[in-house]
């Protein structure tokens, strides 16, 4: 054996090490890729440890595998977008008011459609205020609220007589 053939086998076998080492660290970083990709789009930690072994064995392949048949989203994103259809479902409820007969948008504060002239709301007769059907009293000055009567005369001053009335009693009950 002369010295150069030595050295250049031992250059050959340095080589052929080096290339092992580097196949080695290539593997092990394509089964942590395949782990840190398969957290961030499965949930189940058993899909995602079946994926990181995919990930590793066969070696090289797996990986690719794996790309073919990954969810096609990140779970931050799907959440988002689920986020996002939330608000804007809840954005649509919030302006959608509409009269029922022309199906104009109306505001919450309308007595009548400005478009067809239906009726909406009943206004109070003390204040005016558009009321809720369901209401049983007028929120805004305390009116008890009967059924709409035909014919009824709006009953103006009805608020300063109960005030005053009220503030009477409570005086004359005081002394
Ligand atoms: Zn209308
Ligand atoms: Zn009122």
């Amino acid at each position: 054996m002369t010295l150069a053939s030595f050295l250049s086998s031992g250059t050959q076998h340095a080589i052929l090490n080096g290339l092992a080492f580097f196949a080695f660290v290539l593997w092990l970083s394509l089964g942590y890729w395949t782990y840190k990709d398969a957290k961030r789009r499965l949930e189940d930690p058993l899909l995602i440890a079946l994926c990181t072994l995919l990930g590793l064995i066969p070696p090289f392949l797996g990986p690719f595998v794996y790309m073919l048949f990954r969810p096609p989203e990140y779970l931050e994103d799907v959440r988002e977008r689920q986020l996002e259809i939330k608000a804007m479902e809840e954005r649509i409820a919030a302006v959608d008011l509409r009269c029922p007969v022309c199906h104009a948008e109306v505001d919450s504060g309308y007595l009548v459609c400005p478009v067809c002239t239906t009726k909406l709301k009943q206004a109070c007769v003390s204040c005016g205020s558009p009321l809720e059907p369901i209401w049983q009293v007028c929120p805004y000055c305390e009116t008890p609220i009967e059924p709409a009567v035909p014919g009824t005369p709006p009953a103006l001053g009805t608020r300063r007589a109960r005030r005053s009335s009220a503030s009477s009693s409570s005086s004359s009950s005081r002394h």
